[in-house]
């Protein structure tokens, strides 16, 4: 049988015993490559650096390589191939055959002459290396932390040496010479060596600044500045400046009047002294007029079949954007000059809204531009300072064209319903401007004082909140709302997309990861708490994270089908349990809905009695309509006393504490109001209410139930955690057909328009 082990040709690096180094495809010759890879089984090989770079052939190898190890084989995105190969021992290495595209070689270990000088040269070792790294600042001190875990001569050199600045050849002098004394005496000289690089450069650094005096220094700066705008490729004059944007001005598409504020400027810059303070600042503004895109467009991808494939393959679901896209380019196709439309997607955080704008960018073949005007409190951010304020320059808008290099991207305007107002202005009437498709195309920024045309702008802004965009913005805008997710469509969304994008992005392939559906479902459910899927993809990437360390710690599995099971032992203890972990029915708790940032969730509200006076206390920062909804409960209840069968002496001789956990979070609204009437409904007459019940509605003095809005959000967070009757006042009974099919077939609804209603359900009859 044939044991000699393959060779690894590396004409360009060393690979040292315990030294684990990465190479990407192109470092090793092609077709050796190929057939080391494909023996991944077989992991073992000889490494070796041939004596001379060319004509490799039996002749050319040395007598010694190292034995190393294929710990893994990547694919990388950018199409390359990475491995990884591990060092193990310095071997000898005799009889080489070729044996077709490559070579094999026997293998012995070497003999390594002990003799009392070594514990002498490992001394000497240290103490060089520790003068070195004191003053050489690149070796940094990972290589100690390093070096505490070596105990013989020979490794202690190739540590240092791995490291160690000196270009290939020398290094691979280290490989060849076997007696470590040797190889100590080398590393002292080669590390002295590079510390006299190290200090005669400080030394002349230190020489230079004392000799400088300050006229000097600043004559030694300005050159350095020239020197490195030659190096930018942006010339050292002022003549050159001018020669410079000129040509550019020549090639500008911008109409005359532009052109010959250009040219004004240009002409003033010329004319100012070279020592003139204003030169930077017109050089500044000249900077940004000719790197304006003016009159430079994209052309839009016309063709709606691969605009829908774009944004179909990008994004799930979604359809109502998507269609209103491929209608303005319908009707687009049919009209010449056609607005573009502004739209404004409204959703939780995570639903894909900023991505799904830089998507329609993609599917029209436009650029894109964003910029997020969250908590701006200024309108100089949207239009800019005017020039004759220092440090002034072009507000937002035209940063973001700028950056766009067209006239015509799709311009993303993130957090429209942040924005505040104060002494400073008004952002949001600036952005009125901005955004008016009637004044749009002479939008005239401070700082450029020319009127820019954004009429051919594609402006899709974002935000959480209808109800937080500024009414005279909100008038202009096409609001197109997105929802929260259902669990089962997070489901498609993470096999569809996530899974597939962060496979890509961490290098693995479906070949060595799959993810069945119940892990999937079960990340959503336990290990996220969110409207998007935000959270979900971070958390996948956190397991394609984990899964990559494993393969490369451990070599020997290779393929990763995950569980359930390798759910929790990759990402720890759950995060989220639902009714699960609630417990059992307890008196004087009910599930209420939310609406929040995180989309619907239900909101459990508890009530107690102790002896006292008949007061009532709120608590878990509860907002004043929540308050008021809490008097209103008891009020009603109070007048209702007869029939639901409550003493009087209830109310006379306790006090009554509302409390709505998560105490820190803020509560408002009104929807409480049944919730809380029947929580307290539940603590007086002593009766449970199932925990699988949850409701929503507000309550008026008479017990009229009046109707609530997210309810589409507070259903499908209902849904998430397990419940299975929903009390919803009738008023919303039209709102249940956008409640996805999937959801609605597990719960029951039961619509009301009165108190009433529900108390029959849950203490007369119906359920226990
Ligand atoms: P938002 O702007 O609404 O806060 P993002 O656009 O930042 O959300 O989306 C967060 C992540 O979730 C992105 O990586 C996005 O690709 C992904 N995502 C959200 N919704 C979808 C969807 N419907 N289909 C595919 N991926 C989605």
């Amino acid at each position: 049988m044939d044991d000699k082990l393959l060779v690894l040709i590396i004409n360009d690096m060393v690979i040292f015993p315990n030294n684990e180094v990465r190479i990407e495809y192109d470092n090793i010759y092609d077709k050796q490559m190929i057939d080391i890879v494909n023996k991944i089984g077989d992991s073992l090989m000889l490494i070796v650096n041939p004596i001379e770079e060319k004509a490799v052939n039996v002749t050319s190898f040395p007598k010694y390589g190292v034995l190393g190890r294929l710990k893994l084989k990547m694919n990388v995105p950018n199409g390359k191939t990475r491995l990884v190969i591990e060092g193990i021992d310095r071997v000898e290495l005799y009889d080489f055959t070729e044996e077709g595209n490559y070579f094999k070689a026997n293998y012995k270990p070497v003999d390594i002459i002990e003799n009392d000088d070594i514990q002498t040269y490992f001394n000497i070792i240290l103490k060089t290396l520790d003068n070195y790294i004191g003053k050489v600042p690149y070796m940094g001190n990972a290589i100690m932390s390093q070096v505490d875990n070596v105990d013989t001569l020979s490794d202690l050199c190739d540590l240092i040496v791995s490291y160690l600045p000196i270009n290939y050849e020398e290094k691979k002098k280290y490989i060849t010479t076997i007696d470590p004394i040797e190889r100590a005496k080398y590393l002292v000289v080669d590390m002295n060596r590079d510390l006299k690089y190290v200090e005669l450069e400080q030394q002349i650094e230190a020489e230079v600044e004392k000799e400088l005096n300050e006229t000097q220094k600043e004559y030694f700066l300005r050159e350095k500045i020239k020197l490195m705008q030659k190096e930018l490729g942006e010339g050292n004059t002022k003549d050159s400046d001018v020669e410079r944007i000129t040509k550019k001005l020549n090639k500008l598409k911008c109409n005359n009047k532009v052109k010959e504020k250009i040219e004004r400027e240009l002409e003033r810059y010329n004319s100012l002294n070279s020592n003139s303070p204003e030169l930077g600042m017109i050089r500044e503004y000249l900077e940004w007029m000719i790197n304006l895109p003016w009159n430079k467009f994209t052309k839009d991808n016309d063709n709606l079949n691969r605009v829908k494939d774009i944004l179909d393959s990008s994004h799930y679901a979604l359809e109502e954007v998507k269609d209103r896209i491929l209608e303005y380019l319908a009707v687009k196709q049919n009209t010449n000059n056609l607005r573009s439309p502004i739209l404004c997607l409204v959703g939780p955080p995570g639903v894909g809204k900023t991505s799904l704008a830089i998507s329609i960018a993609k599917s029209l073949g436009r650029k894109t531009a964003k910029i997020s005007v969250g908590g701006i409190n200024d309108e100089a951010e949207i239009v800019g300072h005017r020039r004759t304020y220092i440090g002034s320059s072009p507000g937002r808008i035209i940063q973001g064209i700028r950056k766009a290099g067209t006239t015509n991207p799709v311009f993303i305007i993130d957090e429209i319903d942040k924005m505040t107002k104060d002494i400073k202005g008004d952002p949001a009437s600036a952005l009125l401007e901005v955004l008016d498709p009637e004044q749009n195309n002479k939008f005239s920024d401070h700082y450029i004082e020319e009127e820019f045309d954004l009429s051919k702008v594609m402006f899709i802004a974002t935000a959480n909140y209808v109800e937080q965009i500024p009414y005279e913005l909100r008038d202009r805008l096409e609001i197109i709302n997105i929802s929260s997710y259902t669990e089962y469509e997070k489901l498609d969304i993470a096999k569809n997309h996530l899974i597939p994008k962060e496979l890509e992005e961490h290098g693995l392939t479906s070949l060595q990861v799959q993810m069945e559906d119940e892990a999937i479902l079960t990340i959503i459910r336990n290990y996220t708490k969110e409207a998007g899927v935000r959270e979900l993809e971070r958390t996948i990437a956190t397991l394609f994270r984990k899964i990559v360390k494993n393969i490369l710690l451990t070599t020997d599995v290779s393929f990763y089908d995950i569980d359930n099971k390798m759910i929790e032992e990759l990402l720890g203890k759950k995060k989220y349990l639902y009714l699960e972990n609630y417990g059992k029915d307890e008196i004087g708790v009910v599930n209420g809905m939310a609406y929040t940032i995180f989309g619907g969730d239900i909101l459990p509200i508890e009530a107690t009695l102790f002896k006292g006076k008949g007061d009532l206390v709120l608590t878990g920062s509860l907002g004043e309509v929540m308050q008021e909804s809490c008097h209103i409960a008891l009020n009603y209840i109070k007048s209702n006393m007869d029939k639901y069968k409550i003493k009087n002496e209830v109310f006379e001789n306790n006090d009554i504490h509302i409390h709505v956990p998560e105490g820190a979070v803020n509560k408002d609204g009104p929807s409480a109001g049944v919730t809380v009437t029947t929580t307290l409904i539940s603590l007086f007459t002593k009766k449970k209410v199932p925990k699988t019940i949850a409701m929503t509605g507000e309550i008026t003095l008479r017990g009229r139930v009046l109707g609530i809005g997210g309810l589409k959000e507070k259903v499908i967070g209902a849904h998430r955690a397990g419940i299975k009757t929903v009390f919803i006042p009738k008023e919303n009974e039209k709102d249940l057909d956008e409640i996805p099919k999937e959801v609605k077939k597990d719960i029951n609804f039961i619509t009301v328009n009165n108190y009433n209603d529900i108390f029959k359900v849950i203490f007369q009859g119906g359920n226990k």
